[in-house]
């Protein structure tokens, strides 16, 4: 490092979906000029993963999915209801080939290093940022995009654990236009921080989510869930005959603090506590994210992204705690959302892309005051 011109003009430390999705944004982007971006990724032990998504239009990414869906199947108060999606499609692909769609584009970019290391320390120092590389290198930058590290040491809140495994059933026994979300009635077992999603990719093949809400310091499951997805195929699902072809664990911090920007250190993805609170997802909203900071940075030199609107945030926080203290309150509230007929506008809401006045429209269907109980908000 020298005193002089930073090494680069912007460090982009991860290259998990945030990085490159940055990494992707900063490329296409037509104002970006000639910068010198460097991506550290210490992805060697990256676990591929699948990923559900949805959009309003067309996502702007050429990303092929490995399944699409236009129907909605939600547990509501009164059962298990078929929504159509207007407006939204809602697809299934893995981390993998978002991976190969936006390393297409960033390795093709001369103005984008890539860098196979640890980030040890981001600093700011006399105006630059500073990242220390666990092999004792340093590298410098006038800006950092970080979304190496998880906000705090801490355990978070709540985790979202579970599997994903995929089945082949003996019978054409999916309908593989209908995606099912956040299905609880095998929770009513006793078992009520549990849901299911089932996403067909052909008539004899699905992806079989499995979930579990618990305690933030909770131990992570060790093995598969394989009583627990037979029994739901079985007895929820009526299908019989199927073997499984893999499994995936996982587990995804609920309710991390979004992290302030520390002047020329900017947390992106999960990170910035962009992974939304209800719903554990955030490929979309990193997207939208990597678009609006890569358009600052055009903009004004310096990557920005903005906040979003704070309601958002006094929406989910109830309901986390809901989920950590009575979670069959949880599962009520959960089902009483979904008792909406707007499939669209309840995506739009998760989302949080919805206006104030929507959000009246969609809360009136919703138990509100459930939320206003004061030991939620300890
Ligand atoms: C199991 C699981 C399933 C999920 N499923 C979905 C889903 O279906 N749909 C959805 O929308 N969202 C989903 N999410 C949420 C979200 O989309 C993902 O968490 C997403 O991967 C977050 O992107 P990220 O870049 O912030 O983090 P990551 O993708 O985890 O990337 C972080 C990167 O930084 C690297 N790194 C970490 N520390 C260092 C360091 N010190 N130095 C250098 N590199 C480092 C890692 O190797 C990694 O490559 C899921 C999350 C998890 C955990």
């Amino acid at each position: 490092m020298t005193r002089g011109t930073p090494d680069f003009d912007i460090i982009l430390a991860g290259g998990g979906l945030a990085g490159r999705s940055l990494a992707y944004y900063l490329s296409i982007h037509p104002g970006v000029g000639d910068v010198r971006i460097l991506l550290i990724d210490d992805s060697s032990r990256y676990q591929h993963r699948s990923i559900v998504y949805w959009y309003d239009g067309a996502l702007p990414l050429h990303l092929t999915p490995s399944a699409s869906y236009t129907t909605l199947a939600v547990d509501s108060a009164a059962g298990l209801r078929r929504l159509s999606l207007d407006r939204h499609t809602l697809s299934l692909t893995s981390s993998q080939r978002i991976f190969d769609c936006l390393d297409q584009v960033i390795d093709s970019d001369p103005r984008i290093t890539r860098l196979h290391a640890h980030a040890a320390r981001v600093h700011v120092q006399r105006g630059r940022v500073v990242v220390t590389l666990a092999d004792g290198r340093v590298v410098d930058g006038s800006h950092c995009c970080d979304s190496t590290a998880p906000p705090s040491g801490a355990a978070p809140p709540l985790l979202m654990t579970g599997e994903i495994r995929r089945v082949r059933t003996e019978r054409e026994s999916f309908d593989p236009s209908v995606a099912t979300f956040m299905d609880f009635r095998s929770s009513d077992d006793g078992q009520p921080g549990r849901f299911h999603c089932l996403l067909p990719v052909s008539p004899r093949e699905a992806l079989v989510e499995t979930t579990r809400i618990t305690r933030g310091d909770a131990p992570l499951p060790r093995r598969p869930f394989d009583a627990v997805a037979a029994h739901y195929l079985r007895s929820t699902c009526g299908v019989t005959g199927f073997s499984t072809l893999a499994v995936e664990l996982g587990a995804i911090p609920l309710g991390l603090h979004r992290q302030a920007p520390r002047g020329r250190h900017l947390y992106v993805g999960a990170a910035s506590g962009i992974i939304k609170a209800t719903t554990g997802y955030g490929f979309t909203r990193i997207l939208h994210q990597s678009q609006l900071v890569a358009s600052s940075f055009a903009a004004t030199g310096s990557p920005r992204s903005p906040e979003p609107p704070r309601r958002f945030r006094f929406y989910d926080k109830p309901v986390l705690r809901m989920w950590l203290h009575d979670p069959e309150a949880a599962v009520r509230f959960m089902r009483a959302a979904f008792a909406s007929l707007d499939a669209d506008l309840i995506l739009d809401f998760l989302d949080e892309r919805t206006t104030p006045l929507q959000e009246r429209e969609l809360l009136g269907s919703m138990p509100v005051r459930m939320l206003l109980r004061p030991r939620l908000w300890l």
